[in-house]
């Protein structure tokens, strides 16, 4: 396949870098900036967890580690759109925590 005038233009303005949206504040960001939250199943519904290393199976959703946009996502629910099901963001409450004492103590 040989890449049309359009395909060109992309390879010169994208970065190599992987592109991911922060489901907090919705812009987008390098893979690098941004972390992973995926899915494990305790019984019915699941628990998003923070997944640091993208190693975790299924479906993902990126977000910046930064409290404002950890605090917003659980405002807007945005995990639950993001896994397009119900999902218990419990950890995500208790990783905003992790992060907002870490930005309170920078030890
Ligand atoms: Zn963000």
């Amino acid at each position: 396949m040989s890449p049309g005038p359009e395909a060109e233009a992309s390879v010169r303005t994208q970065r190599s870098t992987p592109q991911r949206t922060c489901i907090g504040c919705r812009s987008v960001s390098d893979r690098s900036a941004l972390v992973r939250l995926a899915l494990e199943q305790h019984g019915d519904v699941p628990s998003v967890v923070v997944d640091p290393r993208a190693a975790l199976p299924g479906r993902g959703a990126w977000i910046h580690r930064d409290p404002a946009c950890v605090s917003a996502a659980l405002k807007r629910k945005a995990a639950h759109r993001a896994f397009r099901r119900g999902v218990d963001d419990a950890p995500l409450s208790e990783w905003l925590s992790t992060l907002t004492n870490m930005s309170v103590n920078p030890a």
